[in-house]
């Protein structure tokens, strides 16, 4: 199996293959990590995912924690009471160093990583991929999976169509020193702010400040922006240039929409970036990305190893193609509130107004966060279909026991068994659980896939989620968390 690019996504979805003793080549084209280093924001379902892989003490240790809220439009409100989580709050931390982070988990679960090695071509028939690299060399692999990023090579290769609006406007970043006195920086920052809410200079330790300001056009994305570039941009909207000189680095960035219109052919796939792109308010890409290769790592492995039902594979693009448009809306939403003009920041005084209101916060906060998706596994319960919180189990917390990323079945009553699945999915008998139902049980990604407290209807899920049974009878006990009465 391949995967074309080791960006977050592709980091992620190698090691959550790994976990399923899938063989796992990833192909990066760059061999030194990006020279601009990008502040990105884990938010509270990928500080989960983290927590459900054993990463959470590393990544915590790696960023700053901040309140949950003000996610929205940078609206600055603070997060509702009462989160639905146990690792509700904002992680700001350096890309690479994720990048670096799921890069070294991979390696460590057994995957190989090739740097200096871009995918050029590709050939699929039906028992697999052929893979030509950039040199000529050719790979053969039973699936491939483009994580390369918004221009990705997969995709164009594919002619998957990826509709959407191209860049309109244009952002200049970079990290510069500064001559004019920190006091004056700060009051007129605060004064450039009341109308340009993403304008950015601020502190950066070692006389350095972050600089993020309105671009005066679209232009070539292959040529970085000048100092000159900088220095006439500040002239123009916050009066004066602050004096600034010695950059570290200088970029920019836009906000073309697009999203891929399909998620697979046959036996090559898109996630992350290269699946869709949009504009950074509320820093969601890179979450929706590593979230996007959360959710197909375990499906891709079944289908690779054998036992994964028809249809599974297809569910990736069901699930996660929504939540991806869902994204691109939010953003377009709030570009629109960021603007300048006075039709949107009037909209936007009144959203601010709104957000008061618990419920409408709440809503907003779930939704950047992606705590609040709920994928659609037919009617049932609200739990159904969404992912469960960390709660407290009788071994300690809920994701310490999802570390292997598999299946599991939390049973309150200890009557039921998960059979002839025990190779996949693990039991926990817990009637302490601090649980709205009988049972539940969790795919590999955490979401909840059936709840009840039946023995066959269980099978019939089982089934659905995780194939046929190995055999009849519950088998090793390894992956048992608790006591699991024989079948009734
Ligand atoms: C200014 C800014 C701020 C942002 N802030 C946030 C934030 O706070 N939170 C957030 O979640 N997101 C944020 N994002 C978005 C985030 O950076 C991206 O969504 C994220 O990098 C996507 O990860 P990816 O792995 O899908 O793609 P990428 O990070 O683009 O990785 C793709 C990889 O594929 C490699 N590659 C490309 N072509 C080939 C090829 N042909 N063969 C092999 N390898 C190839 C590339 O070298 C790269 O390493 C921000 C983006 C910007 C511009």
């Amino acid at each position: 199996m391949i995967i074309a690019g080791c960006g977050p996504t592709g980091a992620m979805l190698a090691a959550e293959l790994r976990l399923h003793d899938v063989r796992v080549l990833v192909l990066e084209k760059e061999t030194e990590p990006a020279s601009f280093v990008r502040i990105v924001g884990l938010h509270i379902r990928s500080i989960e995912l983290m927590a459900m892989r054993g990463l959470l003490e590393r990544i915590l240790e790696r960023g700053r924690r901040r309140p949950a809220g003000a996610y929205f439009a940078a609206i600055d409100k603070p997060a509702p009471e009462g989160l639905d989580s146990a690792h509700a709050c904002l992680l700001g931390i350096p890309q690479p160093v994720i990048v670096h982070l799921l890069e070294k988990h991979a390696i460590t679960l057994g995957a190989q990583v090739r740097h200096g090695c871009a995918v050029a071509d590709l050939q699929q028939d039906d028992d697999g991929v052929t893979v030509v690299l950039a040199d000529g060399e050719q790979l053969r692999a039973s699936y491939l999976v483009g994580c390369d990023g918004g221009r990705s090579t997969v995709r164009k290769l594919l002619g998957v169509g990826f509709p959407g609006e191209p860049s309109r406007t244009e952002t200049l970043m970079g990290e510069m020193k500064a001559g004019a006195p920190p006091e004056e920086i700060a009051a007129k920052v605060a004064e450039v702010r009341q109308t340009h809410h993403t304008f950015t200079f601020a502190p950066f330790g070692e006389e350095v400040y972050r600089v993020i300001i309105p671009a005066a056009e679209v232009g070539d994305r292959a040529e970085p922006p000048t100092l000159d570039d900088f220095q006439q941009q500040l002239r123009t909207i916050a009066g004066t240039d602050f004096g600034v000189h010695s950059a570290r680095w200088l970029s920019r960035f836009g906000d073309a929409t697009r999203l891929a219109e399909r998620y697979r052919v046959g036996r090559v796939l898109l996630a992350g970036d290269a699946a869709h792109i949009h504009p950074p308010a509320g820093g969601q890409g890179l979450n929706l990305g590593v979230q996007d290769a959360f959710n197909l790592g375990w499906k891709l492995a079944a289908q690779i190893r054998g036992w994964a039902p028809e249809t599974l594979l297809d569910t990736y693009q069901a699930e996660r193609h929504p939540v991806a448009a869902d994204v691109l809306d939010n953003t377009r939403a709030q570009v629109q509130l960021s603007s300048a003009e006075p039709g949107p920041q009037a909209v936007r005084r009144l959203l601010a107004e709104l957000m008061d209101f618990d419920e409408v916060n709440r809503h907003l906060v779930e939704k950047i966060t992606a705590i609040g998706i709920r994928y659609d596994f037919g009617a049932g319960p609200d739990l159904l279909g969404r992912r469960l919180r960390d709660i407290d189990v009788k071994q300690g917390r809920l994701y310490d026991l999802l570390h292997r990323g598999r299946g599991l079945l939390l049973d309150r009553t200890e009557r039921l068994t998960v059979g002839g699945w025990s190779d996949r999915v693990d039991y926990l008998g817990d009637p302490t659980a601090a649980l709205d139902a009988p049972c539940v049980l969790l795919r590999p990604d955490g979401h909840v896939a059936w709840i009840g407290d039946d023995q066959h209807d269980l099978d019939d899920h089982l089934a659905r989620w995780f194939g046929r049974p190995a055999d009849s009878e519950p088998r090793a006990r390894t992956g048992h968390f608790g006591r699991s009465p024989k079948r009734p």
